[in-house]
């Protein structure tokens, strides 16, 4: 069959990957130059199953509206004119009960486990090379009320096979030494052994670069406008490249544009939940090799991540949902060097931060729409929000038993399977 995955971010180009290898003629299309350059170009670098506590839980509502003054907030609602954003904030509050959280999770970290042993399987195949670390992720609290709300959603994950380990402060810093000098502030930590970190962008290149040697076809510098239809079937795509517009014809289309997907997809009559939330990143050179630290880090009461990448640092976190823009704004970025700076001061140059936002492709429960759409021959794989790179080779490995007619091996609420 062959197949148009529409989107070269790190989910467009899992899905490539596997479909290829299930005997799929595959041709990806984008508008930037080359894979990986927007959402996926400098997030926080983490494989993280531990990251499965969704946005949406008994506490965020009260969090976000105290939040909604402070410009420096984790995650900060600006409301807007958009009535896609209401629908999608009302639909996030309807996430927000005990029994939502705890289904959402069950669906995080199934799919995370699946993807993480689909990553792992695929680097014994083949070789990328992309900064990568498999020292763990390691959750640092110092605020002791956090540290509490943290141990019910580890029970769970524990539960469900993600051995994210409680630990104390003094634990956290034999697994660290770089905490050594913020022992005295850690409240509380958790430690799951089996995450791992790296690049998602250089991941990602990587990996287009094995599938085009594999035989797959990229159209850089192609924009999708839209779908030619008939019925509950797509026709084509409209596509416009070098100033020209022409029609791309597949047997099948698959949908991972990121937070565009849901834009591209509402001319067909087809609703996804999907809102951009925007996140940002800095990425320092490392100062000193014994301050910087190498074991993957979430600072959850800030919600910034951190990882070693080579020798860089990256800072990731916070969120903004108040459209599509890209713009960097002052304080949010002053924010995340002042926490940075503040915990490891010797760890990086702090002063010489590269500054980057990307869109997280967010639904309301955090988990993404893969499988079937309502047209017969048009396949989802989108709304990764904060974890696309964590759950990208897992979601692709069973979009693409999905196309092949199998059922995935993962236990998790595809789009269009009857459960
Ligand atoms: C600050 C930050 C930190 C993060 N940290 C992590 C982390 O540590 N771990 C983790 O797992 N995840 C993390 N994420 C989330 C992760 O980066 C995203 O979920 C993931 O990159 C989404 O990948 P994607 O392929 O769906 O989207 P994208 O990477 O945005 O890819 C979509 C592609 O579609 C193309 N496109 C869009 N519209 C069109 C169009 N009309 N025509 C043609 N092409 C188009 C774009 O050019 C782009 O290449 C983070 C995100 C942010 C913002």
């Amino acid at each position: 069959m062959h197949l148009l995955v529409l989107g070269a971010g790190v989910v467009g180009v899992t899905t490539a990957w596997f479909l290829q290898a299930q005997g799929h003629q595959v041709t990806v299309v984008d508008r930037q130059p080359q894979s990986g350059l927007e959402t996926s170009y400098a997030n926080g670098g983490q494989i993280s199953v531990s990251h499965a506590e969704p946005w949406a839980n008994p506490a965020a509502p009260l969090k976000i509206l105290k939040w909604l003054s402070q410009p420096e907030a984790p995650l900060l609602y600006r409301p807007g004119l958009d009535p896609y954003q209401w629908r999608w904030a009302l639909s996030f509050l309807g996430q927000c009960t005990s029994a939502k959280a705890a289904h959402n999770i069950r669906q995080m970290v199934n799919l995370g486990t699946y993807s993480r042993g689909q990553l792992q399987a695929l680097r014994k195949k083949i070789e990328l090379d992309y900064d990568q670390l498999d020292k763990g992720i390691l959750h640092f609290y110092t605020n002791p009320k956090e540290f509490e709300a943290a141990l019910e959603p580890a029970r769970i994950m524990r539960e469900l096979g993600c051995d994210r380990q409680v630990v104390e402060a003094d634990r956290a810093v034999e697994l660290e030494p770089a905490l050594k000098p913020i022992h005295h502030r850690i409240a509380g930590a958790t430690y799951t052994s089996e995450d791992e970190s790296g690049d998602a962008r250089k991941f990602t290149q990587a990996l287009a670069e094995r599938c085009r040697e594999a035989g797959v076809e990229f159209l850089y510098g192609t924009e999708v406008l839209g779908f030619e239809k008939v019925g509950k079937r797509i026709l084509g795509v409209e596509a416009l490249s070098e100033g020209k517009h022409h029609t791309l014809r597949a047997d099948s289309y698959v949908l991972s544009l990121g937070s565009f997907s849901a834009v591209l997809a509402r001319p067909l009559g087809l609703f996804l939940n999907i809102y951009p939330a925007k996140g940002y990143s800095i990425t320092v050179p490392v100062k000193n090799e014994e301050a910087a630290f190498q074991v993957s880090l979430t600072d959850d009461e800030f919600k910034l991540v951190y990882s070693r990448l080579g020798d860089r640092i990256r800072v990731a976190g916070t969120a903004e949902l108040g459209g599509y823009s890209r713009n960097l704004n002052a304080t949010r970025c002053r924010a995340i060097v002042r926490r940075a700076a503040e915990l490891m001061p010797e760890a990086a140059h702090w002063e010489q931060a590269a500054f980057w936002t990307g869109l997280r492709p967010t639904t309301p429960s955090n988990v993404p729409y893969i499988g079937k759409s309502p047209f017969s021959n048009l396949y989802l794989n989108t709304g990764h929000g904060t974890l696309g790179w964590t759950h990208s080779c897992g979601s692709a490995a069973a979009l693409a038993d999905i196309v092949s007619g199998r059922r995935p091996e993962v236990d998790f609420a595809f789009s269009g399977l009857a459960g």
